[in-house]
């Protein structure tokens, strides 16, 4: 979960002190040695004396057919939705990898089709056999537990766009020196569900209110365990199961990494992991492979990344990065009005929020403190591969400082017109996709909603 901060620097080293922390907490050259440099995905893992269990669970690639052979199969979508989703011959993969992928315009249907793209893109579809049926029935209540409580921010579209910057970390960084397929399917996996059944509180809520949450998860990172049980919950069903080639070991060490992937996004790690991954990246000693005998330093690359990738409003392009913060405010704004109905002390730095010019203060700290030290990181671990993402920040920050100082509004600030597909109006709840409406139009309806 992105945390909503209005934090005080350690000036020294721009990290937010432990003060600030409980805040956050509350709302909710690295030169690879050769010889441990893996084969990356598209061929399966060649078997091994030390490697058996690739032996048996990486069929040949030969085998792949096209999602609609099985559209008979499809229990869930409609003909025109399965040809939609599947067929994927117009589609400019290059899209996926670029820092213009933008869901927010997205429909439902569009969305699906985005996922299976970049499960095809990462070869996971093919090395792992993903049957479209079973596809169609996984993300379909994926996207139903993603939308169950109608929030504005932590919905659907921001578990794709989570999984598009993995992605996209995965294809212009350097980490097929890392990963091998089954740690690439975890990392996509994880990256897209790693905010599934969000209740749109932070976790300091869920604790006070004693939500039943708080309660299954003894107030420990409530809302990420629940996000990961319940991402596992749907694969038990062989319906919905998309990884029911995996053998029992493999599917043991895809659970300890999107475990460790989606427990990473709880704020509260931020600092502690921030700082051993700067002291990692900077130690000959650190071999964050996926198949090193100690995986430590690769579970602490792992969860750094999907913990990143989580943290990419800033980074988007204006003004969608401002259209995500927006929408993400709503969400606290809400917040606030259930903790005074419920007679909840009222999160402070959330009340503040509705005034846009404390939001810019609130978006300027969060970028300066939390979000670019770590993306700083990660671009140096990728030998400057995130510069356009490092760009946009700067960017973004000088839009949330004028706002701050006045030399702009954000009335003035349009999302594109037209750019927002069809709706699915049966199921979609959220307030995405307001294209060609004002940010203050939209931020002023922010203090109303309930
Ligand atoms: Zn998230």
């Amino acid at each position: 979960m992105k945390p909503s901060i209005n934090i005080i620097a350690d000036k020294q080293n721009h990290q937010p002190s432990e003060e600030d922390l409980i805040q956050l907490s509350q709302r909710s050259s690295i030169v690879p040695n050769q010889s441990e440099i893996k084969p990356f995905l598209g061929i399966p893992k060649p078997a091994s004396p030390t490697n058996p269990k690739f032996f048996n669970t990486r069929k040949s690639l030969d085998g792949t057919q096209s999602g609609l052979v099985y559209a008979s199969k499809l229990k869930q979508l409609r003909k025109d939705q399965q040809q939609f989703i599947f067929d994927l011959a117009d589609v400019d993969m290059r899209i996926y990898r670029s820092i213009e992928f933008e869901a927010l315009g997205h429909s439902k249907n569009h969305l699906f089709r985005d996922v299976w793209a970049m499960m095809k893109g990462s070869n996971v579809v093919d090395v792992f056999e993903v049957d479209p049926a079973n596809f169609s029935n996984f993300i379909s209540e994926a996207y139903k537990y993603y939308q169950k409580h109608g929030n504005s921010f932590h919905n659907f579209k921001h578990g794709v766009t989570v999984m598009n910057t993995a992605y996209h970390f995965l294809k212009e960084g350097n980490l097929s020196l890392y990963f091998d397929s089954l740690s690439v399917a975890a990392l996509m996996f994880a990256s897209l569900m790693h905010d599934i059944g969000h209740t749109g509180h932070s976790n300091r809520f869920e604790d006070i209110s004693r939500s039943q949450l708080a309660i299954v998860y003894n107030d420990t990172s409530i809302l990420e365990m629940h996000h990961a049980s319940l991402a596992f919950k749907i694969l038990l069903h062989e319906d919905s199961n998309i990884f029911k080639t995996m053998d029992k070991e493999d599917y043991f060490i895809f659970r300890k990494y999107v475990i460790k992937g989606i427990l990473s996004t709880d704020i509260k790690y931020h600092v502690s992991d921030l700082e051993k991954f700067q002291s990692k990246i900077d130690s000959t000693s650190f071999k964050p492979y996926a198949t090193s005998t100690d995986i430590g330093d690769f579970l602490l690359l792992f969860g750094v990344l999907v913990h990143c990738a989580d943290l990419y409003t800033p980074t988007k392009n204006y003004p969608w990065s401002l259209e995500w913060a927006r929408l993400l405010n709503i969400e606290f704004v809400n917040q606030v009005k259930k903790e005074q109905e419920l007679g909840l002390p009222v999160t402070p730095w959330y009340a503040k929020l509705s005034d846009p010019i404390e939001m810019a203060k609130s978006e300027k700290s969060f970028i300066s403190k939390v979000v670019r030290p770590l993306w700083c990181e990660v671009d140096r671990f990728f030998e400057g591969r995130l510069s356009r993402h490092l760009e946009n920040l700067d960017k973004n920050f000088g839009y949330w400082d004028s706002i701050e100082k006045g030399a702009m509004t954000v009335d003035s600030v349009k999302v594109p017109a037209g750019s927002s597909e069809e709706e699915e109006s049966e199921e979609s709840s959220d307030t995405m996709s307001k294209g060609g409406r004002t940010i203050m139009e939209e931020f002023s309806e922010s203090g109303t909603i309930a």
